[in-house]
């Protein structure tokens, strides 16, 4: 990407109506543009790390051989009365709408009722389970306070994955499997050594769910942590009968702040039994089919990973969820020509800053950013065959031969 090209600006400022770090350095950088309240657009550079957070957690659902599929937003009524949900007092962040023709429709806060709903014209034998079938869908909430950036958002990014099994043992398998999956994915996004599963209230089947904290000063979960941290349980738990069943003391535990970037459940029955999602089994005998539910905040991920890296220059985005992994500058005649050649056929992986500009300029530019390498070539550079490449998060430079850029 050519940044003379691109639309986006950076600013100097943060904007006045964003009061949370990564909503006003990913205004100022040029990632997101905000909307109103909760409501933000993702500019040419936020999607590529949307895009690269979906890639992460897609490659490992794929792996468990989980289904991707694209579900709707607008939601019917009817369906979610099945489980009661649809009632404003259950659930109190909808938002609803009127049809033309009368009759009212729900945006789609979370998925469980029309997934389970559209399961019952595939599912009818033990021979069709297990699955399971995951997304990447916008969910809608009006939520009371919208004031954390893209961490809490009216209208948000989610990966929700829904599975079905014939029996408890299946299901209680495939959700060790998923939080195999779940370490990986927050190692690989960057985030492996402070995001913690944690045991939490709402458990149906068991008597936790579980969810994953990322320890942030923002964050607004609060939870508790032992020595190793090997036991974190968040504050709904956190009590003297829950304590003693783990053998723990509540004077061995830490209290911190924690963003809540992902959550598993074991569902059973919870939403199969309502809405009738049911199976023949080897005998010939009607069964309810059994469900988990796992999700992730994916725009809210992008968040924790903004706050969490950010310096007092800007972003500093982990490899392997930076938009572009070099920021390429050319200084001078020589450097200029010589960035160019280079720039061509690695258009995908160098933010190239070929704007007319003073180099001050880029280079502040280069680390709002947050961009992993810094690459500049100039004159002085090309007399040594190199270029001077700048490691974001280190500050460290050195100099690589020209020939062993961009493999
Ligand atoms: P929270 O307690 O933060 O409101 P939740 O328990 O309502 O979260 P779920 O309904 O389980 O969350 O949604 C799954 C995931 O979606 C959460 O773990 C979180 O990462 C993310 N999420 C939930 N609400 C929002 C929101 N308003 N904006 C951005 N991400 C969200
Ligand atoms: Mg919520």
């Amino acid at each position: 990407m050519r940044l003379s090209q691109t639309f986006i600006k950076t600013l100097r400022e943060a904007p006045k109506d964003e009061t949370a770090k990564n909503g006003a350095l990913l205004t100022r950088a040029g990632y997101i543009h905000k909307e109103m309240a909760g409501v933000y657009d993702y500019l040419p550079l936020g999607l590529r790390v949307i895009n690269n957070l979906e890639n992460i957690i897609r490659d490992e659902l794929n792996k468990l051989g989980c289904e991707e599929v694209l579900m709707s937003a607008l939601q019917n009524a009817e369906i979610w009365e099945k489980t009661g949900r649809f009632s404003d007092q259950e659930v109190d962040i909808w938002f609803k709408t009127e049809l033309s023709g009368g009759g009212i429709l729900g945006l789609a806060p979370t998925h469980e009722e029309p997934m389970v709903n559209m399961m019952r014209k595939y599912v009818t034998s033990y021979k069709d389970l297990p699955f399971s079938v995951y997304q990447f869908q916008n969910k809608f909430r009006n939520e009371l306070r919208a004031k954390s950036g893209i961490l809490r958002g009216r209208e948000f990014l989610m990966k929700d994955l829904y599975s079905f099994h014939t029996q408890e043992e299946d299901l209680d398998k495939f959700y060790t499997k998923v939080e195999e999956a779940y370490a990986r994915i927050f190692e690989r996004v960057g985030l492996g050594d402070s995001t913690y599963k944690t045991f939490a209230s709402g458990g149906i089947f068991s008597k936790f769910s579980h969810e994953y904290q990322t320890l942030l000063p923002v964050g607004e979960d609060t939870v508790y942590y032992n020595a190793d941290k090997s036991l974190v349980l968040n504050k709904e738990v956190f009590e003297d009968e829950v304590l003693k069943e783990f053998g723990a003391d509540r004077a061995d535990f830490t209290e911190d702040t924690g963003a809540e970037v992902g959550n598993i459940f074991k569902l059973k029955f919870k939403y199969s039994e309502p809405l009738g999602l049911k199976f023949v089994d080897e005998d010939n005998k009607q069964q309810t089919v059994y469900m988990g539910c796992y999700g992730i905040g994916v725009s809210r991920l992008m968040g924790v990973i903004a706050e969490k890296y950010a310096d007092e220059k800007g972003l500093v985005w982990p490899e392997m969820v930076a938009p572009f992994k070099y920021y390429l500058v050319g200084i001078g005649e020589a450097g200029l020509k010589r960035a160019e050649e280079l720039y061509t056929g690695h258009e995908d992986e160098i933010l190239f800053d070929d704007r007319d500009l003073r180099v001050g300029e880029k280079f502040a530019d280069a680390e709002l950013m947050g961009i992993p390498y810094r690459v500049v070539i100039s004159d002085k550079t090309l007399g040594a065959g190199s270029a001077e490449v700048t490691e974001r998060l280190t500050g460290e430079t050195s100099l690589v031969k020209i020939e062993k850029l961009f493999n």
